[in-house]
């Protein structure tokens, strides 16, 4: 899996450290863009670099194989002479030095420097954590391992969290003829990031394929057979007194950024790695993108960290000319997606700024066929199309245009998206 080392020209060299979507999308932005000299990408998993969201998905559903996790083969980094480190995760950055040090030992020196090191599980305290048959979910061997169970079907699955991940989960779960029951501290899954009203259609989805849901409730313990924390995974005892049989456990409560080496780097830290428009951290030559990042963005002048595909392809694209000095800017609309039973959503927008903001619906909600759009002072600031396609572009250029819509039009599916 290693190209040639091509480390001679210590003056032109690129380390990127991290093998998610945004250090892939970076390594092959600076080829594209015409960068010529040493890439090398560092990453602490035993993979090619991929991306994550058909783990919960069609990868964990077994519709997909491995193809679709990786945005480049492995011949590509042959190809484009990008020399791929893997299972060697860097332990130190040098910034005065310009040196990344890895657990092997290997010192790399670099001109430039990206940390797309991602996100990792948020763990919280609760007792029988380490019970047989608990489970995070981030990575390819999270979802390698909880496909072998939950394929054949009939396990009791409980799943903590009823956030993006949590919800995805268990619909492939469900998909699989599992038991599933969701925990989660909202009154309506999702509601943090879309509201109630738009939370409740992806919740009765859910419920009319069998999903349970304990809302508001968290989990108080995980328990083994005898009642205790150790051996197997009996039940998880509820905030509310229940005890839930269960003889699998998914804890999905949120990531947190992995900026440890930045940190210790002595890097500016506020919520991820703190980076400007340009992705440049309080160091010079030091870029980051993907999940750690935490990027002032020029539309609302503050600073925001996307957990989301788009913004570790955005990102490792702005991050790759930044660091060849092309004055990039992460500028995009953030946009995500999911996919739960036949219910298909894109978003695009400012969420800050969707909170609590007016709600105009284009279709029915009933019919699970429509669009969400929030307005803040009659001007469209997110959009959100459920079971409708090709209409991304068109909300984008009605968040980008900032100016006042009228209602009645936006509602109204019989108006073209184009002439409000
Ligand atoms: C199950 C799942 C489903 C998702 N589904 C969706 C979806 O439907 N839509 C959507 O928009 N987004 C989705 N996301 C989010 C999306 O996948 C992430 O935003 C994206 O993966 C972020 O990419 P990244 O490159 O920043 O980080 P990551 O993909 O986390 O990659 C970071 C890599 O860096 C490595 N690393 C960390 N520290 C070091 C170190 N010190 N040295 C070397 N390597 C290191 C990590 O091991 C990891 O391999 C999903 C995420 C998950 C987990």
């Amino acid at each position: 899996m290693t190209a040639a080392p091509a480390q001679g020209h210590v003056e032109h060299s690129m380390v990127i450290v991290g093998g998610g979507l945004a250090g892939a999308t970076a390594a092959a932005s600076l080829r594209a863009d015409g960068f010529a000299g040493a890439i090398t990408i560092v990453t602490e998993e035993a993979e090619l670099p991929y991306q994550r969201p058909p783990l919960s998905k069609g990868f964990l559903a077994g519709k997909e194989g491995e193809e679709a996790l990786y945005p480049y083969p492995a011949q590509w980094y042959e190809d484009h002479s990008v020399e791929l480190v893997t299972a060697d995760p860097a332990t130190g950055v040098d910034p005065a030095g310009h040196t990344v040090t890895l657990a092997s030992g290997r010192t790399l020196h670099y001109a430039k420097l990206l940390l797309a090191t991602g996100a990792s599980p948020r763990v919280i305290p609760l007792p029988g954590l380490e019970l047989d048959g608990v489970h995070y979910f981030r990575t390819k061997a999270d979802s390698e391992g909880l496909k072998a169970l939950l394929s054949a079907g009939g396990h009791k699955l409980v799943l903590i969290g009823s956030g993006w991940i949590g919800m995805e989960i268990a619909a492939t779960a469900r998909e699989l003829g599992n038991e599933v029951t969701l925990l989660g501290l909202e009154d309506v899954p999702l509601s943090a990031a879309i509201g109630t009203e738009l939370g409740k259609v992806f919740m009765d989805r859910h419920l009319e394929a069998g999903v349970q849901f304990r809302l508001p409730a968290s989990a108080a313990s995980i328990n083994g057979a005898d009642g205790g924390s150790a051996g197997k995974v009996a039940s998880v005892t509820t905030s509310t007194g229940e005890t839930i049989p269960a003889d699998l456990v998914v804890v999905a409560v949120g990531v947190v950024p992995n900026t440890a080496l930045a940190q210790a780097a002595g890097l500016a830290i506020s919520n991820g790695i703190e980076v400007n428009a340009h992705l440049q951290t309080s160091a010079p030559d030091i870029f980051a993108a993907g999940d750690v990042a935490n990027a002032l963005h020029p539309a609302t002048g503050a600073h925001a960290r996307s957990e989301h595909w788009a913004n570790a392809i955005a990102g490792g694209k702005v991050a790759a000319r930044s660091m060849l000095g092309m004055n990039a800017v992460l500028s995009d609309i953030p946009y995500f997606y999911t996919d739960q039973f036949d219910l298909g959503m894109e978003y695009s927008g400012y969420g800050a700024l969707a909170k609590d903001a007016e709600l105009v619906v284009r279709g029915s909600l009933e019919s699970r066929e429509f669009i969400a759009f929030w307005l803040r002072e009659g001007k469209v600031v997110a959009g959100m199309n459920v079971n409708v396609w090709d209409v991304q572009d068109s909300i984008k250029a009605l968040i980008h245009s900032g100016r006042t819509v009228d209602t009645r039009r936006l509602a109204d599916p019989a108006v073209a998206l184009e002439a409000i």
